[in-house]
């Protein structure tokens, strides 16, 4: 059946909110393991995403630019970066990635997720 650039670019849209929220929430000085639940996320986040091509265009996207899991400042300005390619690719506005931090809120205030089990 036919594509729906509408509902397509609603859940765009909807992804990259929760994509950089997350990285914005990710810790400063994250552990090993973090790290690595980040990078796994991403890759699954690629694999999986409902828009087959769009998956496809931004599993290419990664293999040129790995994920950067080492902090929450690397890894918010690694995700500002390649949705900047997606929009680049799309002909759209590039965001400056200097300005990225404090503007995905999660709205969680002080609810830590850093705090240690
Ligand atoms: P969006 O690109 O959805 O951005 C939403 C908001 O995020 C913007 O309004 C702005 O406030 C902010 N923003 C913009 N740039 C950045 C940045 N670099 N860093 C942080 N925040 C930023 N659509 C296709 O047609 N073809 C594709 O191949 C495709 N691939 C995609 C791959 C992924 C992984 C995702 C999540 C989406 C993809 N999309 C694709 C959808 C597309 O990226 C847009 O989400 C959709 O076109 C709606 O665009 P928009 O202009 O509303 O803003």
């Amino acid at each position: 059946h036919l594509g729906n650039e509408t509902l397509k670019a609603e859940l765009g849209r909807a992804a990259w909110k929760l994509f950089h929220t997350t990285m914005a929430r990710f810790p400063d000085q994250p552990s090993e393991e973090e790290s690595a639940a980040l990078k796994s996320y991403i890759y699954l986040f690629a694999r999986l995403y409902p828009c087959g091509e769009c998956a496809s265009h931004f599993q290419k996207i990664l293999k040129k630019y790995p994920p950067q899991t080492s902090s929450r400042s690397a890894a918010a300005a690694w995700a500002c970066h390649v949705h900047n390619e997606v929009n680049k690719s799309k002909g759209k506005p590039v965001l400056d990635c200097a300005n990225i931090e404090g503007f995905y809120d999660c709205g969680c205030g002080d609810d830590e997720m850093e705090k240690k089990s």
